[in-house]
């Protein structure tokens, strides 16, 4: 979402008459565009702005944009650790940033980060998507789950979907610019309101416009997940078999302890629908370890989960405190040491089980939408799997054209082989 938020940033900058500069010593304007879901996030902004502030002694006049949730998180706090700053502005205020930029600018920092009670979205015909042929579309934002660890619903405040109709045009005229491939974006796109029936609606409006190849979301929270919902990603062919499913934990006491409103159960209850309706799914996860109190054996139920749902793939957070959210008020007692070799345990089950799943592949034919030539080894080509597996092959195809390649061989992480 933050890359999605900064393209159509740029996209607004560009029509406001900037241009984008190869290097931030020739730059008028450096926009930092931030996340502040875990501190590392954060700590990466102070040291880069830190680097950058040479930029500023040299050419005192380019201005400092600190932009995105990290504004939101410290406000106006942020300028007493970096006072060279110039604007601070929350990711509800993003379209904002050009008017900000107009001259006369005032002596002081500005600070702007108050959330806005809109969505982020600029006019397609803005935003540049040549060479691709995926794009993105942001159907909502903002959360009201406030599971206990996480920081974005004071950051990008209350849900809020934008209107079916303006994401059916936005998709439309993505298609007509060349998009083959749509990701519907949202921190909970399965509780979509902007329609009467919500988003399998939403889904059966966005299928129907011609051109559009491929129909991709995230992210799916496991207790929004209905019996509908999944029936009608099932049926509609352009949806592909891949969905992001964040479990977090195997383990039901820090399940409720994370307010996440599902059982371990209930997700495996969801995880078997998925798997009789769309026996060809690919699934992926999010998990954490070292959630204040997670003894051994919750840990055991998170491995034991991995092994038996058997994911594509998996992201694995170790735990880290945030501000102003109900688990920053728990003893965070796991030691560092700890959290790290459950991070390593999770890890290193799953390369197995990824490698398991791609070896699975080997002899078979899948479906790819080609991005253009390989960016290691010599006349490959390169796409993407339905699955969202990386495909390497040879043959000549145009980038931008769905071809079907024989798999050969496979990596943790890619599948080759040649067209069929
Ligand atoms: N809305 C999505 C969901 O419910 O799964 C996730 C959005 S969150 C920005 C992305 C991931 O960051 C989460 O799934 C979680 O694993 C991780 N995360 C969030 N807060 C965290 C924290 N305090 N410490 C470590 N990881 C965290
Ligand atoms: Fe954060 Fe939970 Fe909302 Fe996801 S559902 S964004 S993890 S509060």
């Amino acid at each position: 979402m933050n890359v999605h938020d900064s393209e159509m940033l740029a996209a607004l900058l560009k029509a406001d008459g900037w241009s984008v500069v190869s290097n931030p010593e020739s730059a008028d304007v450096i926009i930092l565009n931030t996340c502040s879901v875990r501190d590392k996030a954060e700590q990466k902004v102070f040291s880069r702005f830190g680097i950058l502030k040479e930029v500023k002694n040299s050419r005192p006049d380019t201005c400092f944009v600190l932009a995105g949730c990290m504004a939101r998180a410290w406000g106006k706090t942020v300028l007493k650790r970096m006072p060279f700053i110039d604007l601070v502005v929350g990711p509800g205020m993003l379209h904002k940033i050009p008017e900000y930029l107009e001259f006369p600018r005032p002596s002081h920092p500005v600070v702007q980060i108050d959330s806005s009670d809109t969505v982020f979205s600029v006019d397609p015909e803005l935003v540049d998507i040549q060479n691709r042929y995926s794009a993105w579309v942001t159907i909502m934002e903002g959360c009201d789950n406030y599971c206990s660890y996480c920081i974005v619903p004071y950051v990008r405040g209350k849900e809020r979907s934008r209107p079916e109709n303006d994401i059916v045009n936005e998709v439309t005229a993505l298609v007509q610019k060349g998009a083959r491939e749509i990701t519907l974006l949202g921190q909970n796109v399965n509780s979509y309101n902007g329609s009467a029936n919500g988003f399998p609606e939403l889904l059966r409006k966005i299928h129907a416009i011609p051109g559009l190849l491929r129909i991709r979301f995230t992210t799916s929270h496991p207790k929004d997940m209905s019996d509908s919902l999944i029936g009608t990603v099932a049926e509609l062919p352009k949806v592909c078999e891949y969905l992001h499913f964040p479990v977090q934990s195997g383990s039901n006491r820090i399940l409720e302890r994370m307010n996440r409103g599902y059982t371990r159960e209930n997700y495996l209850n969801r995880v078997s629908l998925i798997k009789r309706l769309m026996p060809n799914v690919a699934l992926s996860s999010d998990f954490m370890v070292g959630f204040p109190g997670e003894t051994e054996d919750d840990h055991c139920d998170s491995v034991n989960l991995v092994e038996s749902v058997k994911y594509d793939n998996i992201f694995i957070f170790i735990y880290n405190p945030r501000t102003k959210t109900r688990a920053a008020g728990y003893d965070d007692d796991i030691p560092l040491k700890v959290k790290t070799q459950r991070l390593e345990d999770l890890l290193k089950r799953q390369r197995r089980i990824s490698m398991e799943r791609n070896r699975d592949l080997i002899g078979s034919t899948v479906e790819v939408l080609v991005e253009g030539p390989a960016k290691r080894g010599e006349n490959l080509m390169t796409g993407r799997s339905r699955q969202n597996r990386v495909v390497n092959f040879t043959g000549a195809v145009k980038s931008g054209e769905l071809c079907y390649v024989m798999i050969e061989s496979v990596s943790p992480n890619c599948l080759y082989g040649c067209l069929a």
